[in-house]
């Protein structure tokens, strides 16, 4: 059986809610409807799980899929069921009547997808023989080789998978790019002759942005102002930091939590969970956070410390934006953290390849031109545009002569003789009265103060700068000594020019208002859906982000679907999840869209209006008078005054009733024991007496006996 292009769309949309598929995920599925093995490479949130998740509602029999972690496959099997997928999951968790319920369901036919760990495989051992299995999908399977960074012992058994089931298509995902594991992986499974999926590695949405790490607390509590409820991961290099930035950010109000390898276990699967539940909006976390993760709606990664290699950085920022939408990734640059990691590498076992890895990584922190660039040439792709989603892009930097600069710097690195570290060489430059600088006698130098002009962090960037152009260097095994290169005296004595990327105050310009975003942002109807979104995955017990992505929810906000058809056409709504949640959210777009009018109706006319008809008031004209004069109603009019009246405005209400009504008014107040409502008078005198009248009465009544 081959299903064709409209059945492979309609199955996209009834149980996904997609209009198209991402790039390659068709070739994809239609390789394993050809029965080939596949072998899938594709970024973090690339849309790897819809290859096989799709064919296996198609096919015939089950679809097994190999998941190395047991706490996520529960998650897969709940967003599977949101669908209306059926799906369920085996591992050792379970007693053996679990199992045995699910064995039945299986060999009943019941089970389309069934999920295991590769050392949970032999449970399945008895039940092997008796079903049929269309498709064999192995996740993360870069597991299996030790290429990769994260090898798995259980995954190396896997190879006998293909021998058994040799006609059964085989599928291997994974985010690892490189070459050799990729072989790896293809040899190890038996499946040499796969064919290979590579997607490109550009994540568009993700917004790339690197600054000085100096008053990174305040710079990052400025950030989350713009980022209002938004969830994201602040990553450190130490566990200290985490849990002292986690304490900062809650003393500010934040849910942020600490997350480490030295948190006790069962503490850290709840932080975990949490934060997939949205009720922790932030977790500061070492690189143990984070793998398995699936939430598509994490909107920003912070890395508070320069992290060691490009791989892990893009890995890490990768959990950003999962879900396509605009995400925002800030990395802090900071010697200290370059030092450190240094120090590290040169303990580590392949010292060599570890400092050349830093060294890419410092490039790309440094990189004065498209960041996106740097990053996919990383991993082998070639970009030709600049991406116009980073800072460079967004700011480019202007070039000044630097010459000046650089020969202040670099004749204040000789003086001292080559002796001193960054800081001690911009002290001596801005003429710094401190200990560093007297104990040795700088003060006395030559050029002791030539730099005060320049404030000590532009200092900094400069002389970053002037490192990267080659015309200094830091003698990282002596205490980081700054020393002069050979191309230094191209400067310092024959009259080179150089060119200094000039520093704007970028976070100046950024200063937008934010209290205005926000505010805007808590009543937009997004929020709204977000809140709806999370009251019904609390009660349902499944991650809010399993209900509908961000993007279904923005879109949702954008086209504002107020019946079943309008609202399946919404991409990421499925006809399960339509039938489950759309009378709920439909409703909240309804009433949102109706307030909204009624809000803008009188905020547009309230001030203006109300001053209109108080002006023609003062000047004298009855309520009919100025309602010809206005065009407007004389219910509207009086409308006016009443509110001008509990506005505290000079009205006599005296004027509009007559002194038989003010009676049987308060003679009806009595006998209907004050009602809170105006009907009852209404009834009362059989429609007799108009609201107004009645609104009048009452006013005056009140402000008697007041
Ligand atoms: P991966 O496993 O590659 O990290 P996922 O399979 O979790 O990625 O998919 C990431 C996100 O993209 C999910 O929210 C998923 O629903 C969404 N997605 C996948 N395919 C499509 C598509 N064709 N159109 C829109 N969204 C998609
Ligand atoms: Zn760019």
């Amino acid at each position: 059986m081959y299903p064709n292009q409209t059945q492979l769309n309609q199955t996209l949309k009834e149980y996904f809610g997609y209009d198209t598929f991402r790039p390659l995920q068709l070739d994809i599925i239609n390789s394993i409807f050809e029965g080939k093995d596949n072998l899938v490479i594709m970024p973090t949130g690339g849309g790897k799980s819809i290859c096989y998740q799709l064919p296996a509602i198609l096919l015939p029999g089950i679809t097994l899929v190999i998941s190395p972690l047991i706490a996520l496959m529960k998650d897969q099997v709940d967003g599977l069921h949101a669908n209306g997928i059926s799906a369920a999951f085996i591992n050792s968790s379970q007693t053996a009547n679990e199992h045995q319920d699910i064995f039945q369901k299986i060999t009943d036919g019941k089970i389309k997808l069934l999920y295991v760990a590769p050392e949970s495989l032999s449970f399945l051992d008895t039940i092997f023989s008796d079903i049929e299995i269309s498709l064999i999908a192995i996740d993360e399977a870069h597991c299996i080789s030790s290429w990769g960074h994260d090898f798995r012992p259980a995954y190396t058994q896997l190879g006998y998978l293909k021998n058994k089931f040799s006609n059964t298509p085989l599928i291997a995902l994974t985010a690892t790019a490189d070459k050799a594991t990729r072989q790896d992986i293809c040899n190890q499974l038996n499946i040499p002759n796969a064919t290979q999926h590579l997607a490109s590695f550009d994540r568009k949405n993700l917004s790339l942005e690197v600054r000085p790490g100096n008053k990174r607390i305040e710079q990052i509590i400025d950030f989350l102002k713009r980022e209002t409820n938004n969830c994201g991961i602040i990553y450190c290099l130490s566990r200290k930091t985490t849990e002292m930035l986690a304490e900062k950010l809650q003393s500010q109000g934040y849910k942020a939590e600490a997350y480490h390898a030295g948190i006790e276990h069962q503490k850290r699967s709840r932080i975990q969970e949490q934060f997939i539940n949205d009720t922790i909006q932030i977790v500061c976390a070492t690189v143990a956070f984070g793998m398995g993760i699936d939430k598509s709606n994490v909107r920003w990664v912070i890395h508070y410390n320069l992290p060691k290699n490009i791989e892990g950085y893009y890995q890490e920022i990768g959990r950003a934006g999962r879900d396509g939408l605009p995400s925002s990734t800030l990395l802090f640059h900071s010697y200290a953290d370059v030092v450190q990691l240094q120090k590290f590498a040169n303990t580590s076992g392949n010292q060599e390849v570890q400092m050349a890895k830093l060294e890419r990584m410092k490039q790309y922190a440094d990189s004065l031109s498209c960041r996106r660039k740097i990053l996919l040439s990383y991993f082998g792709e070639l970009i030709q545009e600049d991406c116009g989603n980073c800072d460079v892009c967004k700011n480019p930097p202007t070039f000044i002569d630097g010459t000046i600069i650089a020969q202040k710097a670099l004749s204040t690195v000789a003086r001292i003789k080559e002796q001193e570290p960054i800081g001690t060489v911009i002290d001596t430059l801005r003429g710094a009265q401190n200990a560093a600088v007297y104990d040795k006698g700088y003060n006395h130098l030559k050029t002791y103060g030539i730099g005060k002009e320049i404030s000590w962090r532009d200092w900094q960037q400069y002389i970053i700068q002037l490192i990267n152009q080659g015309y200094l260097e830091i003698a990282f095994h002596e205490n980081n000594k700054l020393k002069l290169t050979t191309l230094s005296r191209h400067i310092l004595f024959e009259g080179e020019k150089v060119s200094l990327a000039h520093l704007q105050e970028l976070e100046k310009a950024k200063q937008v208002n934010i209290e205005q975003v926000s505010k805007a942002k808590a009543s937009s109807l997004f929020e709204k859906l977000r809140i709806l979104r999370l009251e019904i995955a609390k009660e349902a017990g499944i991650p809010a982000y399993q209900i509908f992505n961000d993007a279904t929810l923005k879109e949702m906000e954008k086209v504002r679907p107020m019946s079943d058809e309008e609202f399946l056409q919404i991409n990421g709504v499925g006809r399960q999840k339509m039938q489950n949640y759309g009378y709920q959210f439909i409703k909240e777009i309804i009433n949102f869209t109706s307030e909204k009018k009624k809000k803008r109706k009188t905020s547009a006319n309230k001030g203006n209006t109300h001053k209109e008809t108080f002006t023609l008031y003062q000047q004298g004209l009855s309520i009919e008078e100025i309602a010809i004069e206005r065009k407007l109603a004389e219910s509207t009019i009086f409308s006016h005054i009443m509110k001008l009246y509990e506005n505290g405005e000079n009205i006599d209400l005296n004027q509009f009733i007559n002194k038989a009504d003010i009676d049987a008014i308060k003679k009806a107040k009595i006998e209907l024991e004050n009602p809170d409502t105006l009907k009852p008078y209404f009834e009362y005198f059989q429609e007799a007496i108009s609201y107004n009248t009645i609104k009048i009465a009452l006013a005056i009544l009140e402000e008697r006996a007041t």
